[in-house]
This record gives structure tokens, sequence and C-alpha cells, in this order.
């Protein structure tokens, strides 16, 4: 699998991350390179004044902030994975830190910005919020230039360029990219708030999720097999493992009044409405006993510390399907319960995670199952 990118006379060496032995993607994609050759054959650096500079939104890997490494630039993700990574191939290439700012995407936007380059990412919530946030920057100057593969381009998304930013076109695609121009026009733009509230009748709880938040619309079937099955034990420090708006954590801090809850999650959206919904619907000294972690899993958290592990596996990084984000869960997992600990998961039937538990610990046991998922017990013993 090719790590090095050579465009426009730089040559890169990428890397995904975190490491997966096996990797077959590469660390960057047709529109990285379709947005770096626009950008040189048109000379977009031209535009840049002194104290003006680049943002770059959802760079994935690292390939647009390495490339653009001699400008003033801010980088933005929602995704942890996606700055650590960013960090790791800046370092890689040598690229100096002192004209970035590598920020998530709940902070305030930079003022100062004259060309704003955007990939676009899976959702269009988080499109969405994202252009509301920029939108407050920008001035009719701001070139604006987004780049994403022709299938994640539809009408619904130029449509929300046209709504927050102004006249858009489109490119033709090369290599199965599309480049979207948008110039920034005066005009109304909706005032709306994208972030979402529901209920959880049975709980009585109203559940926030921001943007970007997984299953955002809706209570996710498989988060609601596991609340509803949650272990028996008097378990004193639990995690919500990949934890999305926090329900499953919840309904553990709610059986388990007593217990620490660790919520984390790679995404800062996720934690954000984690924190928010803990707050919102469960009493002072079980949100005093909580803590909100944005991480790679458990990486760099203390072994043998935990009693009991929830776990509703990503089976996506991106825009890839993989599993290998939950295979190494499952190992941060044996390596951070105490002896007796117990990981317990839900999973799509077909997903066969009863085998990677069995490897990897030694022992997995079917709780139960419906139609379409199990949940599955496997307890760390040495
Ligand atoms: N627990 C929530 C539920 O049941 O509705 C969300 C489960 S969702 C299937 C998986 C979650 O794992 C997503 O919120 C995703 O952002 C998160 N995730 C993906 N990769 C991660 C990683 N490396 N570390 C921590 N969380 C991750």
């Amino acid at each position: 699998m090719n790590e090095t990118l050579n465009i426009a006379e730089q040559t890169l060496v990428l890397h995904r991350h975190p490491r997966n032995k096996q990797e077959t993607l590469q660390a960057w994609d047709s529109a990285d390179e379709y947005l770096i050759n626009y950008f040189n054959e048109n000379q977009l650096e031209k535009h840049l004044g002194e104290d003006e500079q680049i943002l770059l939104i959802n760079d994935g890997f690292g390939a647009l902030s390495c490339y653009f490494q001699e400008f003033e630039r801010t980088v933005i993700s929602d995704s942890y994975l996606s700055l650590s990574s960013i960090k790791l191939n800046m370092q890689r290439n040598n690229c100096p830190e002192e004209n970035v700012l590598i920020q998530d995407c709940l902070q305030s936007f930079p003022k100062n910005v004259k060309i704003v380059l955007i990939k676009i990412p899976k959702t269009l919530a988080y499109l969405e919020f994202l252009l509301q946030q920029l939108r407050d920057v920008l001035s009719p100057e701001t070139i604006v230039v987004a780049a994403g593969k022709v299938n994640m381009i539809h009408n619904s998304t130029l449509q929300l360029f046209e709504q927050y930013i102004g006249s858009t076109k489109t490119s033709l695609a090369k290599k199965k990219s599309r480049l979207i121009f948008s110039l920034v026009e005066q005009q109304e733009v909706p005032e709306k708030e994208i972030a979402l509230t529901w209920e959880i009748e049975k709980q009585d709880w109203k559940i926030h999720n921001h943007a970007n938040v997984f299953s955002r619309n809706h209570l996710d079937i498989g988060g609601r097999f596991l609340m509803d099955n949650l272990p028996e034990g008097d378990f004193s420090k639990i995690v919500d493992l990949g934890c999305g708006n926090g329900i499953v954590g919840m309904a553990a801090s709610q059986a388990y009044p007593e217990a620490q809850i660790t919520f984390i999650d790679e995404s800062y959206m996720a934690v954000d409405s984690a924190r928010i919904n803990m707050l919102k619907n469960l009493p002072e000294e079980q949100t005093d006993n909580a803590r909100f972690v944005v991480n790679n899993g458990l990486v760099g958290f203390k072994p043998r510390t935990y009693d009991l592990i929830l776990c509703n596996p990503p089976f996506h990084q991106q825009q890839a399907i993989t599993d290998h984000i939950a295979w190494s869960m499952f190992n941060d997992a044996r390596f951070c319960l105490a002896d007796g600990g117990e990981l317990v998961i839900v999973g799509n039937r077909h997903l066969d995670y009863q085998d990677k538990l069995e490897r990897i610990f030694g022992n997995c046991e079917l709780v139960t199952e419906n139609k379409k998922f199990v949940i599955l017990r496997a307890v760390k013993m040495d």
C-alpha cells in the first residue's frame, strides 16, 4: 500500500492512525489531490494577505495540513483520530509547528481567514454545522473550495453551500472526486439549531445530540439493547467506551448509582453531548462521579483499573468500514480491566465479535440475543 504522496513538488509520507497491521487504505484520497492541484494551478496563495490564513476543515489524516506547511493555517476536525494523525504526519514530514493551530470543531473558528478548504464530511448535519460556524468568519473576499468523492456530493450538499455561503458550482469529476466553489454573498442565512434533542420515554430523559453524533436522530437499537441488558453486579469503576451521546453510560449510572462512570469517544461532539446529557438528566451525585474524555479508546489509560467496560463498537473510520477499531478497543479493554472485570458489548450478529473476544480474553459468553444483535460478555482472568 502506497504511503508516499508525490504532488506538486512535494513528497509526503503519510500514515493512517491508528496503525493497522493489515492496512490496505491510503492516508489521502483523490479529493485531497484535486484540492492541492487546484490551489497550485490557480495560485491561490497570491490572495493571502499579511496576517491572513488558510482554514482547513476535515483533513482526514494530514495530507492537506502537511502539504500547506509553509502557510499560516488552522486545522479543524471533530475527530481525535484525525487530529492525532495530522500531528503525527506533520512530525513525520518535519513540518514546522509555529504556523499551525490544530483545534476541534466546537472551538471558535479563526477570524482572519482568506482561503477555506473543506473536505466534505459523511453527514449533512455536520456539514451544515460547519458552514454555519464558517459563515460568521467569512468576508466577501474569502475563497471557499470544498472537495469530496462524487458519491458524497448531492444536490442537498450543494444546497447547503448555497444557503450558507452563496452561489455555488462544481468542477468536472476527476478520479471520482469533485470540487465545490462557493462565492461568499450577502444573504440571510438560516438561524437554525442544528443539535437535535429527543426523548427516551422509559427513562424520561431528553437526549441532546450535536450534529456529528452517532445515531443523532433516534436512539440506536443496538445501544438500547445494551442499556436493557446491563449485567448484574456491584460495579464501582465503569467505562462507556465509544459513548456517542452517552445513553449506555447513563443507563449504567442509573443501574449502579455509586459507580464512577468514564465516558470516552473520539468525537468531540459525542463527548460534549454525553456531558450535556448526564448533566440534564441525572442527579448531581451521579454527574459528579462522571468523567468525560476525548480519546482513542483506552489508549494511555491505567492497566487493571475498571471492573466493567460497556461498548457498542464502531465499524467505520471516516468513510471506511473496518473492524480494527473494535479489535483495538477489545484489546485495550482487557488491558484496563481489573482481574475478574467484565467487558460487555453489543454487536450486529454477523460481525463475529464472539471469535475476537475468545481470542483476546480466552472466554466469551453469549448473554442474550435478538434477531439483529448479540450481547457478549468476556471476563478478564489472569
Ligand atoms: N454508545 C453509543 C450508542 O450505543 O449509541 C455510540 C455507539 S457507536 C456504534 C460507536 C462510537 O464509537 C461512536 O460514537 C464513535 O464516534 C466512537 N468511536 C469510534 N472510534 C473510536 C475510538 N478509536 N475511540 C473512541 N471512540 C471511538
